[in-house]
């Protein structure tokens, strides 16, 4: 078994060689802190994580590193507009960052730095390019001069005699190519500044993400990753910075996740054509939020709907019944006879295999349905169930559960503590005819709570003309 990776930095399927033995460094761009995330933010979040879990599986030490962009001009807009200051901002939608990602079931960065704390490191970079004339000031600005920079354009593929032809004349004069990028901004009155041999200013966006990578994982590190957006310019801008400085490869794998669009056009804050993660997770849980994003491989384009949303939740439910079906507990002791170990060995090799093609999620959740499905099939043969077929079909459910663990799911514990089925059902109907009653008597409060008190637990009630029916939902 061997791991390819797609490398947009060459364009192909690269197999996958560590720079340290048994240890993958990496880095994931993360949020700029001035908003709630919305949903297609939650895409790389989502699946660079599972992305660290199966590297984990597989043997990998990894060092993961997410950095949270809290030194950026719309962060400054942002406050302008709520009327706060800079630090408000970033520190509310950092801590709203934080909550947000934990209800997705992401695992914590070893790492989370914030650009506000490596801005001297930054200024040094800065000084670094400048000196080795790489970067010049101007008027208190300091702009990277991209003519300068070797084989400029190779990650995102675009041709600078190109990009110039497109590239429209900049107002601003203080740049001696309008392709330039600022690496040193000069703060305009009421902006936020930090002290400079160039002026009292801020760092560049691009600036800041190679000095926190690399402050973590070194030069070279092993993946970067982010959402396509970031290809051009972030990322081609990041290799110019830190290859013209360190003379050194700055990464050897390029990530990208495809868009989350909506209407076919991709969904961003600047369109509004978005939902905040915060507003889907009312509806859905977090894990049918991952399920949803691992079901499409990571690099095809996914069109958010409310219709996938469902498919989602129910492929998961899918799943999960057949777990409970199969009397699953992850608290069972589990004895790993030759037989399963055989089984198990069947199963994940193909999920290993569907993972390591630059991990194909879609394919191997594709396994997870397989062996749902055969365990469906062996409960509902017309026949009482022998034991020994009962021991057969948990052993396939802990297959099932073993790998879906490795790409994040199955992390609902109460979602295996059915096993109470009649009883269960039994309550819910004479709580459904209390409610009714209640409903007769015209005492809505208490009606409601008992539906509101259902829903906390997952179970939707559906009033319909003959009676009320219910749900259980995630
Ligand atoms: P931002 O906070 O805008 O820097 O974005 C955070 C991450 O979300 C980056 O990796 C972006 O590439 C990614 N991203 C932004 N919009 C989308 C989208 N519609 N679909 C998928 N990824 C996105
Ligand atoms: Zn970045």
């Amino acid at each position: 078994m061997a791991l390819k990776i797609y490398n947009t930095l060459t364009r192909t399927k690269e197999l996958f060689v560590p720079i340290e033995e048994g240890k993958v460094k990496m880095y994931v761009c993360g949020p700029t802190v001035y908003n709630f995330f919305h949903i297609g933010n939650a895409r790389p979040f989502i699946v660079f994580d599972a992305f660290r879990h199966f590297l984990q599986y597989i043997g990998y030490q990894v060092i993961y590193v997410q950095n949270i962009t809290d030194i950026e001009d719309k962060i400054i807009k942002s406050a302008n507009e709520e009327n706060v200051s800079t630090a408000e901002i970033a520190s509310k939608y950092t801590k709203a960052f934080f909550k947000d990602i934990e209800k997705l079931g992401i695992k914590k960065a070893d790492y989370y730095p914030k650009a506000s704390a490596f801005v001297k490191e930054m200024i040094e970079l800065i000084k670094v390019l400048i000196e080795k004339d790489y970067a010049y000031e101007s008027d208190g600005d300091v702009f990277m001069s991209v003519e300068k920079v070797a084989n400029y354009g190779k990650l995102s593929g675009k041709l600078i005699d190109k990009l110039q032809v497109g590239a429209r004349v900049e107002e601003n004069q203080a740049k001696r190519n309008p392709l330039d990028f600022v690496l040193w901004k000069k703060a305009k009155p009421n902006e936020p500044f930090w002290e400079s041999p160039w002026s009292k200013g801020r760092p560049g966006w691009h600036t800041e993400c190679v000095v926190m990578s690399q402050h973590y994982l070194g030069t070279p590190f092993d993946i970067h990753c982010g959402g396509i957006d970031l290809i051009f310019p972030h990322h081609e801008n990041e290799i110019a910075q830190a290859e013209s400085a360190s003379g050194k490869k700055f990464v050897n794998y390029w990530m990208h996740n495809e868009y989350l669009n909506i209407k076919g056009e991709k969904m961003s804050k600047s369109l509004g054509n978005f939902f905040t993660t915060r507003e889907i997770l009312k509806k859905y849980d977090g894990e049918v939020i991952r399920m949803f994003f691992l079901s499409k491989h990571y690099r095809s384009p996914i069109d958010f709907s409310e219709q996938l949303m469902i498919e989602a939740q129910k492929g998961l439910e899918n799943l999960y019944n057949s777990l409970r079906l199969a009397d699953f507990s992850p608290k069972s002791e589990f004895n790993e006879t030759e037989q399963f170990k055989e089984a198990f060995s069947k199963y994940e090799q193909k999920f290993i295999s569907a993972l390591e093609d630059d991990f194909n999620t879609a394919s191997g959740i594709a396994v997870l349905f397989e062996i749902s499905r055969e365990i469906k099939k062996r409960l509902s043969k017309n026949k009482k169930i022998t034991k020994q077929e009962k021991q057969d079909v948990y052993l396939l459910a802990v297959i099932l559960y073993r790998l879906g663990k490795i790409i994040g799911l199955f992390n609902k514990e109460e979602k295996f503590q059915k096993n109470i089925d009649r009883n269960f059902e039994d309550i819910l109907g004479l709580l459904i005819k209390i409610r009714e009653e209640l409903r007769q008597r015209q005492d809505w409060e208490l009606a409601d709570k008992i539906r509101i008190g259902l829903k906390k637990l997952g179970i939707i009630l559906i009033d319909k003309k003959d009676g009320t029916e219910w749900e259980v939902v995630l």
